[in-house]
């Protein structure tokens, strides 16, 4: 029996002999699939830092990656009040769904295993591109402020197409994902 440390969530996992050197098992606990080799037999999850096993990154990956996911609301913010155009509604409107997308996206990528999460992350910005498309479809004087910032008409419907492109290849993947973890021997242990 060899134990290995679930890399995702800390779980202790109890390796029975059926699952041969080399071979891929999932976590019973969080789903990330892991293989049987010295490196993950060898990993203590217990020596990582503690900031890490509570959030599922480091303070500076998972705030600077907070910060420059939210930049570019700030120069939008900057450049239509520069041109005058700024309006709060619009403002709001794009903010707050995106602020809350990324609250969700950040509180839960600690105990999600990496390839599920970025998967989230296609699926929530993805989301998001379909909102904001029929935000200034449906809104055009909004539209109009947002082309005039630097964007043209034509960006604008990128967005629908990226959203719905984004959202679908993130749900597959996720689903496949799960499909192929859910195929592979189960191996359960202490949680963390
Ligand atoms: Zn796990």
């Amino acid at each position: 029996m060899a134990h290995i440390d679930c890399q995702c969530c800390g779980a202790g996992l109890e390796v029975t002999p059926i699952i041969p050197e080399g071979a891929q098992f999932a976590c019973a606990h969080c789903g990330l699939i892991l293989l049987n080799v010295p490196a993950a037999r060898s990993f203590r999850w217990a020596d990582l830092d503690p900031y890490i096993r509570e959030h599922g990154a480091s303070r500076a990956n998972l705030w600077g990656g907070v910060a420059g996911s939210a930049l570019w609301l700030i120069i939008f913010g900057v450049v239509t009040a520069a041109r005058g155009t700024f309006r709060p509604g619009l403002m709001l409107a794009l903010a707050l769904p995106y602020l809350a997308l990324l609250a969700v996206l950040f509180r839960g990528r600690a105990r999600t295993p990496a390839a599920l999460w970025g998967y989230r992350l296609w699926t929530g910005l993805g989301a998001y591109g379909v909102y904001l498309w029929l935000l200034l479809t449906l809104k055009p004087d909004w539209g109009e402020v947002f082309v005039a910032a630097g964007t043209d008409p034509y960006d604008v419907a990128i967005l629908g197409i990226f959203g719905v492109v984004s959202l679908l290849v993130g749900l597959f993947a996720s689903a496949r994902y799960r499909r192929r973890a859910a195929r592979l021997p189960q191996v359960g242990g202490t949680a963390a």
